[in-house]
């Protein structure tokens, strides 16, 4: 199979948008990357969990016995990933901000999880999610993710860690992408350099 190449998706689904952007930190950049869009195509989300899959079967971790996602944003990327993987599937979610297992789901002692994002920033929720399901006695062997923003470091990139970066580096972290800009403070952009102005991604109706 030819290999996916996830830029030019995220960029046909829109999930990645080229321009110059105002974030929500106050920086500005050339990107903004709206990563639910590209689970928008149920084909789209296929095709990426079974290349992550095949990523993640290639370094051939542990047998793996179920994905969990932290809600919302991990959902879809987990179950399309438990499906390509074959295995079962549950959630954890926040309640009063509290991560917790709900709905019935249930860990077995000693059953082997992998945390499943649809993107990794910081790692916080699929942290937290990694300790529940360990307090409950499952046995977290790794990490997985569509895309990584660069912050945390992946099995089979270079550049390490950054100080904000949450995940536990004993573990492995698959991702089939990393997608790390630059970001500017505005007196130093070189696209209001240019003359354009920042926009507010969302504020017209992206
Ligand atoms: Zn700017």
């Amino acid at each position: 199979m030819k290999k996916l190449d996830i830029i030019t998706l995220y960029k046909n689904s829109k999930a990645l948008l080229e321009g110059h952007f105002l974030l929500s930190s106050g920086r500005h950049s050339a990107y903004y990357l709206q990563s639910a869009k590209v689970l928008e195509s149920p084909q789209t989300a296929s095709l990426l969990a079974e290349a992550l899959a095949k990523h993640i079967k290639e370094h051939n971790i542990c047998y793996i016995d179920a994905i969990c996602a932290p809600a919302l944003g991990g959902i879809i990327a987990g179950y399309e990933l438990a499906k390509a993987m074959g295995v079962r599937f549950i959630f954890t979610e926040r309640v009063q901000g509290k991560m917790q297992l709900r709905r019935g789901f249930e860990v077995s002692s000693g059953e082997h999880f992998l945390i499943c994002e649809d993107i990794i920033t910081t790692g916080g929720s699929a942290l937290e999610s990694a300790e529940v399901i360990t307090y409950l006695g499952g046995k977290v062997l790794g990490f997985a993710a569509l895309a990584n923003r660069g912050i945390c470091k992946c099995i089979n990139s270079e550049t390490h860690s950054k100080p904000e970066a949450k995940l536990p580096t004993h573990l492995p972290l698959f991702a089939l992408e990393n997608f790390s800009f630059d970001t500017y403070i505005p007196e130093e952009c070189p696209l209001c350099k240019q003359g354009t102005q920042a926009i507010k991604p969302g504020s017209r109706g992206n």
